[in-house]
């Protein structure tokens, strides 16, 4: 033990051993913004870290209606039948003003969340250093050491929070429905370019033949992005999360994607990148966080925004006399 700290070593050990409430404290902790609870986060993470990177780490994005709980839901139960641990994580930015998250809501995902293989964590919620998106990082990190083998990542497709899931996931699926329009869909904020894969949701029905021309426009729609790997060539799917099976092929195009990038190198080059990323995303928030706590620029920050508001002061000006006053300290 690195540390003496007699709690950081419960909280180690529960969460190695799958402890259920102790994995819920642990991520508890990990969101807690007390200077302590930052530090003790900080160590167990540390202790934890040999024990994780095992796991398929899988994002998914959506409109809200477009079906992402209960794909969720329905491929978290295909996986955890066959003998996968399944975790369920959800970065919700909304949950921030709520308090709540959609996956707090209990109805939802009520067959997986009373699975003994699964384990369904909601958004954090109120104010987290390094957003929301970061602590769901450093759960993710929890729920592999504490041997769960398939993370699903589940996020609003509104702002920019998915772009950060993208950053932390091995493959990040954007779930989309036929007929609901691009602008809505958030064609237009970069989502195509982040998407290891599309699957048109609800194929299923009456609605088979317009998904499958949604599939074809959205094919055609890929060919216009460059894709980031040379190893691979985003596909458009169709799924369904209420057909038995249907969600299969999805699943079958996450394990060739990391058989392909395994191969490649390309892997190990995306973790490694995304974990120094995560550590600069981290340290630009908290460089903001203290510049705000700073005296002086609490003290002066009104009257120069009232300033530059009014164009009697210039942003550049304005931007350097404050960091000069937090940079002096
Ligand atoms: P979310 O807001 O993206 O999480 O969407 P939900 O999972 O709550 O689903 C929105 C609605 O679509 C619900 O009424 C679901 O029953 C329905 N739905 C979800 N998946 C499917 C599907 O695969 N096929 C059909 N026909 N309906 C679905």
């Amino acid at each position: 033990v690195i540390t003496g700290n007699h709690k950081v070593q419960q909280y180690v050990e529960g969460v190695l051993a799958g402890n259920r409430r102790i994995i819920a404290k642990t991520m508890t902790l990990v969101e807690s913004l007390l200077p302590l609870h930052r530090r003790m986060a900080g160590d167990v993470l540390d202790m934890l870290l040999p024990h994780t990177g095992k796991a398929v780490r899988l994002g998914i994005t959506g409109v809200p209606g477009v079906g992402k709980s209960t794909f969720v839901e329905s491929l978290g139960l295909s996986l955890a039948d066959k003998g996968h641990r399944v975790a369920v994580l959800a970065v919700d930015p909304s949950s921030r003003r709520s308090g709540g998250s959609i996956l707090g809501d209990k109805t939802r995902m009520e067959k997986l969340s009373s699975h003994p293989g699964a384990f369904i964590r909601p958004s954090p919620s109120g104010e987290t250093l390094g957003g929301v998106a970061a602590r769901t990082r450093e759960m993710m990190l929890v729920c592999e050491a504490a041997g769960y083998d398939v993370i699903l990542v589940e996020t609003v497709g509104v702002g920019q929070s998915e772009i950060t899931v993208a950053t932390m996931v091995d493959f990040f699926l954007a779930l989309m429905i036929a007929g609901a329009g691009d602008e809505l869909q958030g064609i237009k904020k970069g989502i195509l370019e982040v998407a290891d894969a599309i699957a048109i949701n609800k194929a299923d029905g009456d609605n088979l033949k317009r998904a499958d021309i949604a599939r074809q426009e959205y094919e055609i729609a890929m060919h216009m992005v460059t894709p980031e790997s040379p190893t691979w060539r985003p596909p458009v799917l169709t799924c369904s999360s209420v057909v038995a099976g249907g969600t299969d092929k999805v699943w079958e195009t996450v394990l060739e994607h990391r058989n392909k990038m395994k191969a490649s190198g390309e892997f190990e080059q995306r973790r490694k990148k995304q974990a120094i990323d995560w550590m600069w995303h981290l340290i630009d928030e908290g460089l903001k966080a203290s510049f705000k706590e700073n005296q002086q620029v609490i003290a002066h920050l009104p009257e120069m925004t009232h300033d530059v508001r009014e164009q009697r002061l210039s942003p550049t000006s304005a931007a350097e006399k404050l960091l000069s006053y937090f940079l002096s300290l």
